[in-house]
């Protein structure tokens, strides 16, 4: 069910909806028994031109909107939030920021490749001790002759250990606060001192790599400075309200999987006799998945269409983000209950997706952090 979309987005939506059917589906439960990154995936994901949506024709991208993009992200969450997570950290992340704040020279080199679907990219903020108080970070950026040598750790850095480019952000002016902080484009292959030390084994979404790195005494030239020295918290805070709404999108996938998985078991199921869908308590379950996976998708499509009018969405897409999130993780909670034993197990989708849900939650701004936010955004 969806308000009516530009036919635009509707082919884009039905295009990706097969491939994630035939292709993603089938195998969305044994990347994650593997923990592997399907590579595959993002190759096919490249060769249909989604892998930069957003991003200008000129660039390589599709030349689509932030609408179109969220499309993209609820249909890989219906079938696999870590292709999903994976898919978002690169697209909103790794690549939009290069072609928003990035030279002509960086966007050739650096953003044409992620939008064609050469490799994926990765986002460096959140370090050991910084998370949600991001700004207080450790890492350092200092002039060395005509470029810059990268000192730190950064932690859960989604595709690291699979990316092509890393955006890192780093303190250049110590004691400056927010106003000290930059960004960098660096090239874990070949630059010397980037390392991957960890990647994580997770409760969820184990087929996206979640890595910390370490950066040793990691020399790059001047031009991979990403805008001007000391934007760096502000290209955050932007990145972020697109981040927000990418999250939000993908829980509402999310919520969509877990709901049709559930409401085609207890359609099939029958016990003392009728199918389970009969039963009030069963049929409640499902109206109230239906009710809370359209409201988030409603709030996240108004934060998409609000984010291409060129508004501020700081607020919508924090509501967004708060509420589909929420929604995911209770309406996959559901789905397993329905399925009451075999919703435990992995044969059925459920239990995966109760797993991934609860990530959203947590990645680009905890829920009790959207609530600071939302609440700043009020005037409370
Ligand atoms: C799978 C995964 C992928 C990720 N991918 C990336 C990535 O690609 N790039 C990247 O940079 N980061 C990434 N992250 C990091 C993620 O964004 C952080 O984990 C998140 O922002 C929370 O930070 P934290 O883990 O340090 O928790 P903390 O900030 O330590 O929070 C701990 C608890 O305290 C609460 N809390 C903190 N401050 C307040 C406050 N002021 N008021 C009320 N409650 C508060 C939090 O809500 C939370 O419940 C990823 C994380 C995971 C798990």
């Amino acid at each position: 069910m969806d308000f009516r979309l530009p036919d635009e987005h509707r082919m884009i939506r039905d295009a990706v909806r097969e491939f994630c059917d035939e292709e993603i589906d089938p195998i969305a439960q044994e990347i994650e028994n593997e923990h592997r990154y399907p590579a595959e995936i993002f190759e096919q994901l490249g060769e249909m031109d989604v892998l930069g949506v957003p991003v200008s024709e000129e660039y390589g991208g599709l030349g689509g909107d932030q609408l179109m993009y969220s499309l993209v992200c609820e249909e890989l969450g219906r079938v696999s939030g870590s292709v999903g997570l994976s898919y978002a950290a690169h697209v909103s992340l790794a690549t939009k920021p290069i072609e928003n704040y990035g030279t002509e020279e960086q966007k050739e080199r650096w953003l044409r490749p992620l939008a064609e679907g050469e490799y994926v990219g990765g986002w460096a903020l959140t370090e050991p001790g910084s998370g949600s108080d991001a700004s207080d970070m450790d890492t350092t950026a200092e002039r060395d002759g005509d470029g810059w040598v990268l000192d730190g750790t950064k932690q859960f850095i989604t595709n690291a250990s699979v990316a092509g480019s890393v955006l890192v952000k780093a303190v250049t002016e110590p004691g400056a606060g927010y106003d000290g902080i930059s960004t960098f484009i660096v090239d874990p292959e070949a630059d010397d001192g980037f390392s991957v030390t960890t990647e994580w084994e997770k409760m969820g979404l184990n087929a996206s790599p979640t890595c910390e790195i370490a950066l040793d005494d990691v020399w790059i030239p001047e031009d991979r400075l990403l805008g001007e020295e000391g934007d760096g918290w502000e290209q955050t805070k932007e990145t972020l309200n697109g981040g927000r709404i990418s999250i939000a999108s993908l829980s509402v996938g999310l919520a969509q999987g877990a709901s049709e998985a559930a409401r085609e078991y207890a359609r099939e199921r029958e016990q003392f006799g009728q199918s389970i869908a009969r039963f009030d308590a069963i049929r409640d379950k499902l109206v109230e998945m239906e009710r809370k996976t359209e409201r988030a998708r409603l709030l996240t499509h108004k934060s998409a269409w609000n984010y291409d009018q060129g508004e501020d969405v700081t607020l919508e897409s924090s509501l967004a983000k708060l509420d589909a999130s929420e929604a995911a993780r209770e309406v996959a909670e559901e789905a397993v209950q329905v399925l009451g034993g075999y919703g435990y197990v992995e044969d059925f989708s459920p239990q995966r997706f109760y797993r991934d849900a609860k990530l959203m939650e947590i990645g680009e701004g905890t829920s009790e952090i959207q609530r600071l936010v939302i609440g700043r955004e009020l005037g409370l």
